[in-house]
């Protein structure tokens, strides 16, 4: 299917950290974007005063930067005649717009006050009645431009009496949804309220906002999360009421708890102790903090690829994709219905995959500001020789410190249970003899090294269970780790006899006490 001019957008409130949920939806309009030719746009929904949180916008930015998936129109971005990109800064729009649905009858001031309506809802409660709504049952009821005197309703605004624009939503109507997911969807008119479109203070509500943008900005089709789904029928009404071409709707299916039971909560990571942010943020308090798939160790190509299929199939076996390979294989039509379970064990064997297909240089180049941080300034080259030794063996960046630490720092703690099984003080002179032995090679690959010490072992009639383990630990304390003759190339002669001999001083000193 072609479809021309496509332009989408991404359109988060800056509210707080940004949820995985939420890089899914950029991602998905990105990837539709990219693979139609055409628009992604980022627009900040940022009308409400009372939740708005500072620092949530530059969240959103870097999270956008980090996975690579920058807009070509948003704030900073450029877009020229579609600007500006904040609703905050378009408030005057939204006035105009209000206004004529006033005028053509599909709106009305309402002048109710929070103590009104509480009443209202206590009543029915009283009642026994289901949950007060401002609807077409009740609002001729109620006082606003339908029930007030012409000039009454002029006092009233004039007078500064708060007031609110509410939504006529007629009653009786089957309201239908195309969805490019879900097929269509219908709702009944009756069970909507008269939304609140436009406040007091001027500023609209989500509602207004976002379907006059949606408009403006000439947006072909609103990927979202499915928790939008029941706020589209209001959207329909809101087009039909202006007379506006409606986009294309695509409801994303819900990320599941790695249970698979209920929708993934931000209290879920804290919970399970995983990241369910891209970044992490630090809110005012220990409950609104967490820690980010960033600052957990992935790589944003990784947490791209898993977030592609959390909700998406291509169709095939396929489960590594490049984000060109993401753009190509990208349809509407493969996005699944049902919710996705985030499977935290699949994040971590992703981003596994994507580190062993990192070059050396690039690793070292993420895991030099960690082991600085330490206090250790390693040789880039021996950095380097460290990533391509590691990277088979760790899951997560910071791995590569917590496993590998002891490439850089002196042996503290070791296993002492097998050296006190295996060290045999008399022996010594047998690991000296390969220590020189190693020290004459003209060739330090791990190859040479491993043939040197074969032929070593052999001649003195020593068995690999008498020598690995041995030397496994005096390198790095552990009996895990990378293979002898690699580690041994990769310290090179001289910090090899420096580490040896200082750790057959600590073996001495176990087996003597
Ligand atoms: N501002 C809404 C949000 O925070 C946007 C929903 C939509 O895409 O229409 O997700």
């Amino acid at each position: 299917m072609e479809i021309k001019n496509v332009r989408v957008r991404f359109a988060p409130s800056p509210t707080g950290a940004l949820h995985i949920g939420g890089m899914r939806t950029a991602l998905y309009n990105y990837l539709f974007a990219r693979k139609t030719g055409g628009t992604f746009i980022l627009r900040i929904e940022d009308t409400d005063q009372l939740r708005y949180v500072p620092g949530a916008e530059s969240y959103i930015l870097e999270s956008l930067q980090w996975a690579g998936l920058l807009p070509d129109e948003g704030p900073g971005f450029g877009g020229g005649a579609y600007g500006p990109y904040r609703q905050s800064e378009r408030k005057d729009i939204y006035q105009r717009y209000a206004q004529e649905l006033i005028r053509s009858g599909h709106a009305y001031y309402a002048f109710d006050t929070p103590e009104m309506l509480e009443a209202c809802r206590q009543e029915t409660q009283e009642k026994g009645e289901s949950a007060f709504k401002y609807d077409s049952q009740t609002r001729l009821k109620m006082s606003n431009s339908l029930t007030l005197p012409e000039e009454e309703v002029q006092a009233r605004i004039e007078r500064g009496d708060p007031w609110a624009i509410r939504l006529k939503v007629p009653s009786g109507e089957i309201i239908e949804v195309d969805d490019l997911v879900r097929g269509i969807v219908h709702f009944q008119s009756n069970e909507l309220d008269d939304k609140v479109i436009l406040k007091s203070d001027g500023m609209p509500t989500y509602h207004l906002a976002n379907i006059v943008d949606d408009h403006l900005m000439e947006i072909t089709h609103v990927i979202r999360g499915e928790e939008w789904l029941p706020s589209t029928a209001h959207h329909v009404l809101l087009y039909r009421a202006f007379g506006w071409e409606m986009p294309r709707f695509s409801h994303l299916p819900l990320i599941l708890k790695p249970s698979g039971q209920g929708k993934l909560s931000k209290r879920d990571g804290v919970q399970l102790g995983i990241p369910v942010f891209p970044l992490s943020w630090k809110g005012d308090t220990p409950e609104d903090s967490f820690t980010g798939f960033r600052e957990a160790g992935f790589l944003p190509n990784a947490v791209i690829n898993f977030l592609a299929l959390l909700g998406w199939n291509p169709g095939t076996d396929q489960e590594l994709f490049t984000l060109d390979e993401l753009v190509e294989a990208f349809t509407i039509e493969k996005i699944g219905k049902s919710g996705s379970r985030f499977d935290y064990d699949k994040a971590k064997w992703f981003n596994q995959q994507y580190i062993m297909a990192t070059s050396d240089e690039t690793l070292a180049g993420l895991v030099r500001p960690m082991v600085e941080a330490q206090g250790y300034h390693p040789r880039e080259s021996f950095l380097q020789a460290f990533c391509g030794m590691m990277k088979e063996r760790v899951v997560v960046l910071s791995d590569f410190w917590d496993t590998g630490r002891y490439f850089f720092e002196d042996l503290v703690v070791f296993d002492e249970k097998t050296i006190a099984k295996k060290w045999d003080t008399g022996n010594k002179t047998l690991f000296e003899g390969m220590i020189s032995r190693l020290e004459a090679l003209e060739s330090f690959d791990p190859e040479t090294v491993h043939q040197a010490m074969e032929a070593y072992m052999q001649e003195k009639n020593l068995k690999p269970g008498d020598v690995f383990p041995i030397l496994r630990i005096a390198l790095i304390g552990t009996m895990k780790g990378p293979g002898v003759a690699e580690m041994l190339s990769l310290f090179g002669p001289a910090e090899l006899r420096r580490r040896l001999e200082r750790a057959f001083g600590l073996f001495d000193a176990l087996v003597s006490q």
